[in-house]
């Protein structure tokens, strides 16, 4: 089964991402983090990626259509993939798609999680990580139980993705608003699109998208 995660940022994509890939096996891709560690090990993708991810604009196409086509061709993905952050654009689609065909493979899913704007700031805004363990927190809603100490391995160091901030956010919200929201029109076309509830405590997402994909 292979399903695609759709939404703006902050929707939570990463969140449920790594929730179905650690109970049920998939397999997560996200263009995100794959960049992010391009730029930090300053690979000529992550090079040539740093200037359009630091404005919150849209990496070039063909960089993330390559970092996808290896991905596939590395064979890791045959129990199912869940693509995260990837499409992000029409053409990005319709290249998945040859891709797919050339592998006799298909989008089985299309799950696109909905949340209001002002909630999206407010979540975006807010989060940051542990920089040793990569643990996630939020100021207001998820802070750790001890202040100013990771929960899970105790560190005292956290960190913020430099395009979390508030101008660069509104950007990132214009870009999907213009670039990556049309592909709701183009997947309802073809039949895989199910829309899930953004909104709902995390576990209760969870919840949707699970009984979207019958796994209970
Ligand atoms: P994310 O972690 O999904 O929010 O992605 C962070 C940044 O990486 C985005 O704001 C873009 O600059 C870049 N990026 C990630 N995925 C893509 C994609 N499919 N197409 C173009 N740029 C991308």
């Amino acid at each position: 089964m292979n399903i695609i995660l759709l939404g703006p940022p902050g929707a939570g994509k990463g969140t449920q991402a790594r929730r179905l890939e650690d109970f049920y096996g998939f397999k997560h891709l996200s263009t995100g983090d794959i960049l992010r560690s391009a730029v930090a090990e300053r690979t000529p993708a992550g090079l040539l990626a740093k200037k359009a991810m630091d404005a919150g604009n849209l990496v070039e196409d063909k960089i993330v259509v390559q970092i996808i086509s290896d991905h596939l061709a590395s064979g890791s993905s045959s129990g199912g993939f869940l693509l995260d952050g990837f499409p992000r654009t029409l053409d990005q689609a319709r290249s998945l798609d040859v891709l797919l065909s050339e592998k006799d493979m298909k989008i089985d899913y299309v799950l696109e999680i909905v949340v209001d704007i002002p909630v999206l700031v407010d979540r975006i805004c807010g989060r940051y990580t542990c920089a040793r363990c990569g643990k996630g927190y939020h100021e207001t809603f998820a802070p750790p139980l001890r202040e100013g100490f990771c929960d899970a391995c105790g560190s005292m160091e956290f960190t913020r993705r430099p395009d979390d901030s508030r101008e660069v956010v509104d950007n990132r919200l214009q870009v999907y608003t213009e670039q990556t929201a049309p592909l709701v029109a183009y997947y309802q076309g073809r039949g895989v699109l199910h829309q899930v509830n953004g909104m709902l405590p995390i576990h209760d997402v969870s919840l949707e998208i699970e009984k979207i994909l019958g796994l209970f």
